[in-house]
């Protein structure tokens, strides 16, 4: 089978070109750090060949991990050809990968994409002469309208057969002095197509590379010296040397080829000077996610839960005039029939329905709130908040960089603490994998929802707080953490392209929001499901007077799991066990929290009396404990699934335990200092009270203690 890397910077086109040529449905985002594993498909117009999607990079030196993946991939297991895809709306920007590439000895070819932007701006490019400059086969493409993509994918197969090129030499006399020198010292030995990538890295004394080639001390001293006389010559050091005559190169190879018609402002342009302005920018992004949140979770989407929740969940509903009953009454009508066991048909009902529709009933909430996030992220607006946080973190000597998972870790957790890897220094990746999860990620909307529909009667401003309380603890242990000596250090500076503002398509939207509401319906089907059973036996079994069997809830196993714990959340304010087995039941899946609520509270119980779904629930706290378990359930240890993404980019014991205690033991501090402060203002004062305002000032100290980080 042909193998062909699909490789280009970070928002190229990559995926979407990916996507048109295998017929898979890849997530395609708007901003760096999407696709941070290399993804495999078939060449959906010629069976023989494989295209392997790698993660977007800027270069082939390893200052980021995914740099250090894609390079190793490329040194290590070769594919037949690449083809490189380029953004033709940054030319320059892009070509400088594109000059590492052709010096690896393996067949390359240029897509340039976006050919219907440049199209419309009337720019024009030179395929031939870029081509010739380049030494490999250029076609112009468009991903997106699937323009070319087939030509593009037809040349690269073509480029496999063709006999071995050996790369153009770009840079100056004196530079391929040294080089030839090099390749004549140490490389001789291998193909002749592989030498130089080599030299250029061990001319840039690329340790890695240096490394892998086993140099001898000799040998390294030898090469040495070759470039000490270089590096005096231009007066200066090698790498910068080599990253001038890449830029030099790509300077003059642009001026002969390309030729851009207008020199105004592109709409984007214009778009951008309102939205990054430097003071409107942050009051558009926090109305825009006011809006969002705003409106999934309380307007149309509660609208939509309470249909759920009432009508398909419920008793049932109307459909142009004809009652449909709610599955729980279905079930039931169905179970009587056959004359079901009680117990079996209380698991049924009260266990599974209960527990698998009360996450159920959030789909069109969250299918609402997919479409805010997809459109977003496809328009390019996303990447504008990036840009802007960069700017805002930056000043609490924070890296913009951890933005970008944390904006993945809106939709999973999973992906967004996997986009750390994108993160150079180490110290600012590990904080970041342990903020990310303070994001609400989709499966506690759930929980955002339940508590603002059932606890707060829909208020407005509930679901929106939750964001914002998300990002104000990211930045706010941002702040602190660097201020220890662990995470201090210098911030390096985040550069990062704004693509072009584009209207996506509807099919595009409609796509993205359906793989992520599906995963979600898939989580419902299967941990959900069998953990309302477990659930379900354990809420319902127990020993009364001695004797174990059916017994009430307040007798059950699961109470008593419960009470062992839910004096820890008695100062939280919710000491009662019900809602202490839910904490410890979401630390699965978050959204089983929802579903224990469901079993606990009956919320599949054919309500016959007229009583409100979630009556029940709404007796066990008050406003200030429902706010508090909102608080410590968003902010402490995220699911199994994410701590397991955590200990994989830890990759060590020890800072695993730190993060999950440190997220832990944050949220109960935050929960408790809401809840004993809140308090007060009720006119309850005790110890705890102190406390809580001891926590406050330490807080406020660190937080407003001068810092000794130098921003970049
Ligand atoms: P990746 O980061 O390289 O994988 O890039 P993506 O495939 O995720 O694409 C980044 C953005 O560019 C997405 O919003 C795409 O819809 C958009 N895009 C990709 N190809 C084209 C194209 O040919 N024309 C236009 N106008 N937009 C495109
Ligand atoms: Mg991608």
């Amino acid at each position: 089978m042909i193998k062909i890397a699909l490789v280009g910077n970070p928002n190229s086109g990559k995926t979407t070109l990916f996507n048109a040529l295998t017929g898979s449905n890849q997530y395609v985002g708007n901003w760096p750090g999407v696709t941070v594993e290399k993804k495999e498909g078939v060449l959906k117009a010629d069976k023989t060949a494989a295209i392997i999607d790698l993660p977007g990079i800027y270069s082939l030196s390893p200052y980021t991990l995914e740099e250090v993946v894609s390079r190793n991939y490329l040194l290590d297991e070769p594919p037949n050809a690449i083809l490189n895809i380029i953004d033709g709306t940054n030319l320059e920007r892009n070509l400088f990968l594109t000059t590492q590439l052709i010096e690896l000895g393996i067949p390359v070819v240029v897509a340039i994409n976006m050919l219907d932007i440049s199209d419309k701006r009337g720019d024009k490019i030179d395929l031939d002469k870029l081509a010739a400059a380049l030494k490999c086969k250029v076609v112009a493409i468009s991903a997106l309208k699937q323009i070319g993509v087939e030509d593009a994918a037809n040349l690269a197969i073509k480029a496999v057969e063709s006999p071995k090129k050996l790369p153009s030499t770009i840079f100056s006399g004196r530079t391929e002095h040294t080089l030839a020198h090099i390749e004549e010292a140490l490389l001789h030995d291998l193909p002749q197509e592989q030498q130089r990538f080599l030299a250029v890295k061990l001319f840039e004394r690329d340790t890695k590379i240096i490394e892998k080639l086993q140099l001898t001390p000799e040998q390294i001293a030898h090469i040495e010296a070759d470039i000490k006389i270089c590096e005096a010559e231009f007066d200066d050091d090698s790498e910068s040397i080599i990253t001038a005559e890449r830029y030099g190169f790509i300077e003059t190879v642009v001026k002969s080829s390309m030729t851009i018609k207008n020199t105004g402002l592109t709409i984007s342009d214009k778009i951008d000077r309102i939205v990054t302005h430097r003071w409107l920018a942050l009051p558009i992004f926090v109305a825009v996610m006011f809006i969002v949140y705003a409106t999934s979770v309380t307007g149309v989407g509660l609208l939509a839960t309470e249909w759920m929740e009432g009508g398909v969940f419920g008793d049932g509903w109307e459909l142009f005039g004809l009652w449909v009953p709610g599955i729980p009454v279905i079930f039931e009508d169905i179970l009587t029939a056959v004359n079901t066991a009680e117990w079996l048909q209380s698991l049924i009902i009260d266990g599974i329905i209960a527990g698998v529709g009360a996450v159920l009933a959030f789909v069109p909430q969250l299918m609402i709130l997919f479409i805010f996030l997809a459109f977003l992220e496809s328009c390019g607006y996303m990447a504008r908040i990036a840009f802007i946080l960069d700017r805002i973190f930056r000043k609490f000597g924070l890296s913009g960089k951890s933005f970008i998972p944390i904006l993945i870790g809106t939709g999973c957790g999973v992906p967004g603490i996997m986009a750390s890897r994108t993160i150079e220094s180490d110290k600012d990746r590990k904080m970041t994998v342990i903020t990310t999860t303070f994001i609400p990620c989709s499966a506690k909307l759930p929980i955002i929802a339940l508590i603002s529909g059932a606890l707060f009667g829909g208020i407005w401003w509930i679901a929106p707080s939750a964001y914002f309380l998300g990002i104000t603890a990211i930045i706010c242990s941002g702040v602190i953490l660097k201020k220890t000596k662990i995470f201090a250090g210098t911030v390096t500076p985040f550069i990062m392209e704004l693509p072009e503002y584009h209207l996506p398509t509807v099919e595009n939207i409609l796509r993205s929001m359906w793989e992520r509401a599906w995963s979600f319906i898939k989580k419902a089907g299967t941990i959900i499901l069998l953990a309302s059973v477990i659930i379900w036996l354990a809420s319902n079994f127990g020993w009364q007077d001695g004797i174990f069997g059916r017994v009430y809830a307040e007798y059950s196993l699961l109470s008593y799991v419960g009470r062992a714990v839910a004096w820890l959340f008695a100062p939280l304010g919710w000491g009662n066990w019900q809602a202490a087995v839910s904490t410890i039941t979401g630390l699965i899946a978050k959204e089983n929290l929802v579903g224990t609520f469901g079993i606990l509270f009956g919320f599949a119980e054919v309500a016959e009396d007229g009583t409100e779904i979630w009556a029940l629930l709404a007796t066990h706290f008050t406003a200030l404990s429902a706010y508090s378990f909102l608080v410590f359930n968003l902010l402490c240890a995220p699911c199994l699934a994410a701590v397991g993404a955590i200990r994989r980019e830890m990759n060590n014991p020890r800072w695993l335990f730190f993060a999950v205690g440190y997220q832990t033991a944050f949220a109960y501090l935050v929960a408790f200092c809401v809840y004993q402060i809140g308090s007060l203002f009720g006119g309850y004062f005790n110890i705890f009270t102190v406390l809580a305002l001891v926590f406050v000032a330490a807080f406020l100290f660190m937080l407003f203690k001068r810092q000794n980080v130098q921003v970049a």
